[in-house]
């Protein structure tokens, strides 16, 4: 047996091993996935998030077994992959929640990793499905940016850390971005960033300073469509360019000629299915030579989003096919070079729930994620108080719809409860593409960790 994803430590505080029953009938827990690889099964168990390679001989072990015996049966049961049969395999999920909700009231006020800083809440681009529209236009001033390095510098922990940059769009107040990584580097504080754009406001010279001064590391930018739908959808206010497609694929190209992570969002929806697979003809033809570039289908934050029209089932399962055809494409022809996040998160979900990662607003108010720019603020990096109620509402936990506990994928779908873009719906389609989703996961993470390659963070 080799461990590939060992379990978390929140898990190994809370479920521990599981102890060993005299004289007791035990079944494979029904939340464990296996999946065919070349040396074995690899087996995600998503309780624990535990995955583990096994071969054949012993996977026959995991069945319905009273064989204590056994060396590997003993270890699945302590690893939780098998259960005593009369188990109720939802009581431990919602219990492991209930816990975890409890131990995640706990703040311990560790110093900072993770600073996700918004230049501005102002974007020069205009998509129609933005989550961002009617939301207050704040823009940072450079006093602010100079207050920002302070508080980095109080609150951070020692050795390097992460800065992200988020907007509306970063590079639209670039500048507080200069004076912030400046300053930082004249302090002699280890760091470097990552960066959510739509990338066209760049210019060489920025670039370059991205590189130097900024220390960037990886940037996520959304392309929608090929050359003529893409312009429609962005609609850039004044965009001075004869394409602005053009000049962004440009960039994407420069910044990878300088070692920058690029992982390029596809947004897909009804209006640009047909010819999103067009678009990533395009970018793998362009792009699949560097080993530093990767590209992902995504679903338009639609739930929430009014702008969007309510599709039918058909419609649904539809779409997921064929973002689910386009994601194995792009994981196939980019040979397994990048990992989704790792999908069993009890704690550290995302920002909204980490303790050691904060997001810092144009005007210096804190706060916990990017859906909420206009309130919920637990803080402000002008005063040492934290709002404690607000900081635990972010990291209450919570599954989909109550059907979900007679569900057998029910520990992949805990979501942090207040998360606006969380999947709010379920059905027959969206369960199958979570079970091919979950799959393509196991596989992934298997083959790079084979490969001994770099995960590109995606
Ligand atoms: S969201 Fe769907 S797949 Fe997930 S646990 Fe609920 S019913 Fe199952
Ligand atoms: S709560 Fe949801 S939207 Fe907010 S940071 Fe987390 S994943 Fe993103």
């Amino acid at each position: 047996m080799v461990i590939i994803d060992e379990q978390t430590q929140l898990i190994k505080d809370t479920l521990g091993i599981q102890k060993i029953k005299e004289n007791t009938v035990y079944r494979p827990l029904s939340y464990v996935r296996d999946v065919k690889a070349e040396e074995g099964r690899v087996l995600l168990n998503l309780l624990t998030g535990e995955m583990i390679l096994v071969d054949e001989e012993e996977f026959s072990l995991f069945s319905k077994t009273a064989d204590m015996e056994n060396d590997t049966v003993k270890e699945l049961i302590e690893k939780w992959f098998l259960v005593p049969e009369d188990t109720v395999d939802a009581n431990i999920s919602k219990q492991l929640v209930t816990v975890i909700n409890a131990i995640n009231n706990i703040y311990t006020a560790p110093k900072l990793t993770s600073f996700t800083i918004l230049p501005t809440t102002d974007c020069n681009a205009r998509c129609f499905y933005c989550y961002e529209l009617g939301c207050e236009k704040k823009t940072m001033t450079e006093q602010t940016a100079m207050d920002i390095v302070d508080y980095i510098i109080a609150k951070k922990q020692d050795g390097e850390i992460k800065l992200r940059w988020f907007g509306g769009e970063p590079l639209y107040n670039s500048k507080v971005i200069d004076i912030i990584c400046s300053e930082l580097n004249k302090r002699g504080v280890k760091f470097y960033s990552n960066m959510i754009s739509n990338a066209f406001l760049f210019d060489d010279e920025m670039m370059e300073r991205a590189v130097d001064v900024w220390h960037l590391n990886r940037i996520q930018i959304t392309i929608d469509g090929p050359e003529e739908q893409y312009n429609r959808i962005k609609a850039y206010i004044n965009p001075n360019c004869e394409s602005p497609f053009k000049k962004v694929i440009y960039n994407v190209e420069y910044l990878l000629k300088k070692n920058v992570n690029i992982a390029v969002r596809l947004n897909v929806d009804k209006h640009n299915v047909e010819q999103i697979f067009s678009l990533a003809d395009f970018l793998l033809e362009k792009f699949s030579k560097y080993p530093n570039f990767f590209a992902y289908p995504n679903r338009i934050f639609d739930d929430t989003c009014k702008n969007m029209l309510k599709k039918t089932e058909d419609e649904e399962a539809e779409l997921n096919d064929k973002i689910f055809e386009l994601k194995v494409k792009f994981q196939n022809l980019l040979n397994y070079r990048a990992k989704y996040s790792r999908l069993i998160r009890f704690k550290n979900h995302c920002m909204a729930d980490s303790d050691t990662s904060v997001m810092i607003l144009p005007d210096g108010k804190l706060g916990k994620c990017e859906h909420f720019t206009d309130s919920n603020y637990i803080g402000s990096i002008y005063e040492d108080k934290l709002d404690f109620k607000m900081l635990n509402w972010f990291k209450q936990m919570t599954s989909v719809k109550p059907e979900c506990d007679e569900c057998d994928l029910r520990p992949a779908c805990i979501y942090v409860k207040c998360c606006p873009a969380k999947r709010i719906r379920c059905n027959a389609s969206e369960k199958a593409i979570k079970e091919k989703n979950l799959e393509g996961y196991i596989l992934e993470t298997y083959k790079i960790r084979k490969s001994g390659k770099n995960e590109i963070e995606i």
